[in-house]
């Protein structure tokens, strides 16, 4: 018997194969690799062949077209990234967000952000979020898990999708994961247990099978680096500089020191974020810097 199933999960040569209203398969991939010339990854949907149904052992006979492929981690098919920031503790670092907006677009990943911890949020900061990324291209979506609030908001975001969880830590990415769903279990909130764990195992990307949809935590964020982008393409990555910078003096300006720049005049009249532009000078200088480094 054969049915369609999708990879959770890869360890030493086994392949975990989740087939929805079946469950897991434990499989192997024999003949794949020499028919196809193709190593299967997490996230690639797939045929197999059921061995044994009462031991679960399948074997992989065909691997489906893949819609894309991430390096890092190393999955297929990932529909959209969701990264995760609190509303206060600890703090939103708003570079890394815009660094990580980047680094997804530009692997072609759509990106959700979302705000936790909102019965914190006394000050109402949120709106002000809200307001800052208003154009920048993402949905932003605030939630409190312990009140339960914004979750089925952000449920309708990852139906029907497969969706890579990041954040730093200590903003809920694993008190998230059990709210979606009720098989697999994370640790909550000791993040000397989780960093000491992390430290000692390589863990691999895994798919978690959510009620619609499946969600990726991805190992390693802490180290995440985005993509190296030249500084003058850095731009691109603001739409909401789309409809100044071609009124700018310079051709090829950089929107920072040059006079008459159209994007500088954007932000003091507050039609640009403050906050968004600060950022975009952020990576302009470091990717400059980098560029010096590099050809120097
Ligand atoms: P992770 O490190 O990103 O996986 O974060 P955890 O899920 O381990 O949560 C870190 C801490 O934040 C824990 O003490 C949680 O109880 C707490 N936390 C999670 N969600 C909320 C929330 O909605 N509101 C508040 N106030 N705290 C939360
Ligand atoms: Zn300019």
């Amino acid at each position: 018997m054969t049915a369609a199933g999708k990879i959770i999960k890869g360890i030493a040569g086994f392949y975990y194969v989740y087939v929805k209203d079946l469950g897991l398969y434990e499989c192997k991939a024999r003949g794949l690799f020499r028919k196809d010339n193709k190593k299967p990854l997490v996230g690639d949907d797939v045929t197999i062949e059921i061995l044994d149904e009462k031991d679960r052992e399948g074997n992989i006979t065909e691997i489906h077209p893949r819609k894309n492929q991430l390096i890092r981690p190393a999955s297929a098919n990932v529909d959209q990234a969701l990264i995760l920031f609190a509303h206060k503790d600890p703090k939103p670092n708003f570079l890394l967000l815009d660094r990580f907006l980047i680094s997804m677009t530009y692997q072609k990943v759509p990106v959700l952000a979302a705000f936790n911890k909102a019965d914190l949020d006394a000050e109402a900061a949120f709106e002000r979020i809200a307001e800052d990324y208003r154009e920048a291209g993402c949905p932003i979506i605030s939630l409190s898990i312990h009140e339960g609030r914004g979750l089925e908001d952000l449920s309708g975001y990852l139906a029907g999708k497969t969706t890579v969880l990041a954040g730093p830590s200590g903003v809920g990415k694993s008190s998230l994961t059990n709210a979606l769903q009720d098989t697999v279990r994370m640790e909550v909130g000791e993040i000397s247990r989780k960093l000491a764990r992390g430290k000692n195992t390589t863990r691999h990307a895994e798919l978690i099978p959510l009620e619609d949809g499946f969600l990726m935590d991805t190992p390693g964020f802490s180290a995440f680096e985005g993509i190296r982008i030249p500084k003058e393409e850095i731009e691109d990555y603001y739409p909401e500089f789309a409809s100044y910078r071609g009124k700018c003096y310079y051709q090829g300006c950089a929107h920072k020191n040059e006079p008459n720049c159209a994007v500088k005049a954007a932000v003091e009249e507050g039609l640009i974020s403050p906050l968004r532009y600060r950022n975009y000078t952020a990576l302009y200088d470091e990717a400059y810097e980098e560029e010096k480094r590099r050809y120097r």
